[in-house]
């Protein structure tokens, strides 16, 4: 096993957590993420309502896309999604 390979956190210990006010759902995440954990898509009526005003506004001038997790268990902690987000919108935490 590599280095690299080994200093990789197990699936399931650590997940990505976007927040919502402050993605601009362009996708860097999902292109550098090895596990493709994210998913660009639509933002769900229910997460926008609980966006603050600001955050409403710049979904709208995005084309309402954010990024969602819905392989947030395959996550192995790598980092490169926190790098690579332009608005510092990702934050690793130890899942629930
Ligand atoms: S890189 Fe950041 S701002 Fe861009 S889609 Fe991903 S979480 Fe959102
Ligand atoms: S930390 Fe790595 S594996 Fe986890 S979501 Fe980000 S890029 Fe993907």
């Amino acid at each position: 096993m590599s280095a690299a390979a080994k200093c990789r956190q197990e699936p399931g210990v650590i997940v990505p957590v976007v927040n919502l006010n402050r993605c601009e759902g362009k996708g860097d995440c999902a292109e550098v993420c090895p596990e493709q954990v994210f998913e660009i898509r639509r933002v769900d009526d229910a997460d926008y309502r609980e966006l603050g005003m600001l955050g409403r506004l710049k979904l709208r001038v995005h084309g309402m896309q954010v990024a969602y997790t819905p392989r947030a268990d395959a996550c192995r902690s790598c980092g490169l999604c926190v790098t690579a987000c332009p608005e510092r919108a990702i934050t690793l935490a130890r899942a629930t």
